[in-house]
């Protein structure tokens, strides 16, 4: 495998891009490889990332990420990985092969997942999603800003905000309870006609959190406002529209090689970032963990420098003891 990448990054998010840096600074020929979807990209100004008491753009943060991986030799292409075999079931003598969409095959001694995951989307064309996004009358991580969605960043303090969480699920129920830490006004609505179960209707009548049965069927956003059409016709106007209608992990790769998946898909690891599988490694949203930028780059320390621990073991490099 004398062409081979020391490692192969699948994924160009804050995981794989913190990993890039790491490897390359522990002088490993490193390609990261990216499809350009990272969740992060969605941020229109993240204020929970540590180091940034005025806020980070998203981008901004991945750019900056991006050039300091590629200042230390790292090697970053754009493209989708297909498939990842083992170097010895495909007639190498080790590692990984890993093709790509169009074809072509790269060896890496290891391989790091870092695929991230895909939010569900509400009924909602896209300019203007992303445009609600931008705005702010739309979120998706309530841990990420839900501050600012209570309005707790203004000058006149928080909580009268209305906020609405859609997704009648345990998911949405467990995200509106968590909502009230920021507003008074906590609505869960449904996109389909269903009940909630007795205890989550108790937890939210507990907690003051009114609920809609009536199926939410059309969303207008205004600059600072969301009108809710539920399938009578009656509208309701929130703040704030959470979707909670969980998200899909991209994890066929580590499907396709036959190593189990935890009930929503994503990735089990053992405290190294290992998969149970030599050589190969995982870190960010698509592990099993929270879903957040300061974790993703904490698997992603972690995940590099056992594979570079796990590189020097097999090349002879640390003591037999
Ligand atoms: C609207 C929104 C706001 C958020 N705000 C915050 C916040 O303020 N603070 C915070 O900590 N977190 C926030 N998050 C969460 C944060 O974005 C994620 O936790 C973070 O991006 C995870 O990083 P990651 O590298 O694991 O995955 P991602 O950033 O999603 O990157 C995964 C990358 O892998 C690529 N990929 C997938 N499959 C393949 C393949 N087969 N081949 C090649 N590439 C592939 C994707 O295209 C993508 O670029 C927010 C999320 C959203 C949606």
């Amino acid at each position: 495998m004398e062409d081979s990448y020391d490692c192969i990054i699948v994924g160009g998010g804050p995981a794989g891009l913190t990993a890039a840096t790491y490897l390359a600074r522990y002088r490993r020929r490193v390609l990261l490889i990216d499809a350009g979807s990272s969740r992060a990209a969605m941020i229109p100004r993240s204020h929970n990332h540590a180091g940034y008491p005025d806020g980070v753009e998203g981008l901004r943060l991945l750019r900056d990420m991006a050039v300091q991986a590629a200042q230390f030799g790292v090697e970053l292409r754009n493209g989708c990985v297909a498939k990842i075999a083992r170097g010895d079931e495909a007639g190498a003598d080790g590692g990984f092969i890993v093709t790509l969409a169009e074809g072509e095959t790269l060896q890496a001694h290891a391989v790091l997942i870092a695929t991230g995951v895909v939010n569900r989307r509400p009924p909602i064309e896209d300019d203007v999603h992303d445009a609600a996004l931008a705005a702010g009358t739309l979120r998706y991580c309530p841990i990420c800003d839900g501050y600012e969605a209570g309005g707790w960043d203004g000058e006149s303090g928080g909580g009268e905000r209305r906020i609405a969480v859609l997704g009648a699920d345990g998911h949405g129920v467990a995200e509106a309870l968590f909502l009230k830490t920021y507003a008074d006004h906590v609505t869960l609505l449904t996109l389909i006609a269903c009940d909630l179960d007795e205890h989550d209707r108790a937890d939210l009548k507990r907690a003051g959190v009114t609920w809609e049965t009536r199926p939410a069927s059309a969303f207008a956003f205004a600059d600072t406002a969301v009108t809710v059409t539920l399938d009578d016709g009656e509208e309701q106007r929130f703040d704030t529209l959470y979707p909670a209608l969980g998200s899909n992990a991209n994890s066929e790769l580590v499907e396709q090689l036959g190593l189990d998946l935890d009930e929503e898909r994503c990735i089990m690891t053992d405290r190294h970032q290992r998969l149970g599988m030599k050589g190969l490694y995982a870190a960010g949203d698509i592990v099993a963990a929270l879903d957040q930028i300061s974790v993703a780059m904490g698997h992603a320390a972690i995940a590099a420098t056992t594979i570079h621990n796990d590189l020097r073991k097999a090349e002879g490099k640390t003591p037999d003891r």
